[in-house]
C-alpha cells in the first residue's frame, strides 16, 4: 500500500502534445512520489476549451504509459468540476475576498501585470467580468525543495489576480489550489516556469482553509535557440518509439547520473534504478539547461 503522507501528481493541460519538457517534469514528479513509496496521481487540467486540442488527452496517457509512467487511480478531469470550482469563487465572493472586475486589457496594458485595483470598489460601465481575489497584506514565503527559500509580495507583485475569467471559465490558479487540496497533494514537483504561481496557489489555500503541499520546481529546458521548450513555441511532441533513450536524457539532465550499461537496461529496469537512486537534491537549481549542453538523443 503506498504511503499516504505522500501524494504526488503530474497536471497536464491538454493545450498539446507532451514534449520533451513535460516529460521531465513527469519524470521528476513520478521519482519523487515512488522514491518515497507514495501515489502518484495524473489530473488533466482541461479547463481551457478554446486552447486545447482534440484528442491530446487521451494522448497524453497514453504517452505516459509508453514511456512506463503509470498512475495510481483513475485519472481526474478538472472540466468534470466547474460547479465545485463556481462554489469556492461564490464563497469568496460572499466573503468580499474577491470582487468583479471589467477592465479590458488595453486598460491594464499600461501597468505591466500589476493589477492596481481599479474595480476593488465596484466596477464602471458594463461588459464582461472577471473576478479577482484581494491581495492585501500578502508576503509569502515557502522552502522550495529545489530552488531553495522563495519570497513574494503579491501585493506588490501581481495585485489582485484572476480567479475566474471573463469568459465564464475558472482560471488556473484557482482550479489548482482547489483540486490539489482536494486530491490531497502532499507533493508538488513540476517546472520552473510555474513557481511564480506557487504563491498565489498558497494564498488561495489559505484563504479556503486548505491544506498547503509541499513544492519542488525543476529547471526548464531552452532549445538551441535558447527559448524555453513549449508547446507555444512547437517543442516537438515526444516520439513514440524506444521509451528508453529519451528517459536515460532526462536522468542525465536531472542531475540522476545514470551509469552508461543501464542505456542498454529494460525500460522496467531503468525506471526501477531511477527509483532506488532517486534525490532531489541533485536535481540542478539552474533556471534553464540548456540541451545544447549536452547531446539530446533526438532533436528537440
Ligand atoms: N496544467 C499546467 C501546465 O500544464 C501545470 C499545472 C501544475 O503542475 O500545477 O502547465
Amino acid at each position: 500500500m503506498a504511503d499516504p503522507s505522500y501524494v504526488g501528481r503530474f497536471a497536464p493541460s491538454p493545450t498539446g502534445l507532451l514534449h520533451f519538457g513535460s516529460l521531465l517534469a513527469a519524470v521528476a514528479s513520478y521519482l519523487d512520489a515512488r522514491a518515497q513509496k507514495g501515489s502518484w496521481l495524473l489530473r488533466i487540467d482541461d479547463i481551457d476549451p478554446p486552447r486545447e486540442q482534440a484528442g491530446a488527452s487521451d494522448q497524453i496517457q497514453r504517452t505516459l504509459e509508453h514511456y512506463g509512467l503509470h498512475w495510481d487511480g483513475s485519472t481526474h478531469y478538472q472540466s468534470l468540476h466547474t460547479e465545485r470550482y463556481r462554489d469556492l469563487r461564490d464563497q469568496l465572493l460572499r466573503r468580499s475576498l474577491a470582487y468583479p472586475c471589467n477592465c479590458s486589457r488595453k486598460q491594464l496594458a499600461a501597468y505591466h501585470g500589476r493589477y492596481p485595483g481599479l474595480c476593488r470598489n465596484g466596477t464602471s460601465g458594463t461588459g464582461a467580468c472577471a473576478i479577482r481575489v484581494r491581495c492585501d497584506n500578502t508576503p509569502t514565503s515557502f522552502i522550495d525543495r529545489i530552488q531553495g527559500v522563495q519570497h513574494y509580495d503579491l501585493a506588490a507583485d501581481s495585485g489582485d489576480y484572476v480567479i475566474w475569467r471573463k469568459d465564464d471559465l475558472v482560471a488556473y490558479q484557482l482550479a489548482a489550489a482547489a483540486d490539489d487540496a482536494w486530491q490531497g497533494i502532499t507533493h508538488v514537483v513540476r517546472g520552473v516556469d510555474l513557481i511564480d504561481s506557487t504563491p498565489r496557489q498558497i494564498h488561495l489555500q489559505q484563504l479556503l482553509d486548505f491544506k498547503a503541499a509541499s513544492y519542488g520546481h525543476i529547471p526548464v529546458l531552452v532549445n538551441s535557440s535558447g527559448r524555453k521548450l513549449s508547446k507555444q513555441n512547437f517543442a516537438r511532441p515526444l516520439p513514440t518509439g524506444d521509451p528508453r533513450p529519451l528517459l536515460y536524457f532526462a536522468l542525465e539532465l536531472l542531475g540522476q547520473e545514470p551509469y552508461p550499461e543501464l542505456r542498454d537496461a529494460r525500460l522496467d529496469e531503468l525506471l526501477q534504478w531511477a527509483i532506488e537512486h532517486w534525490s532531489i537534491a541533485t536535481v540542478p537549481p539552474l533556471v534553464e539547461v540548456s540541451v545544447t549542453a549536452v547531446t539530446p538523443p533526438f532533436d528537440v
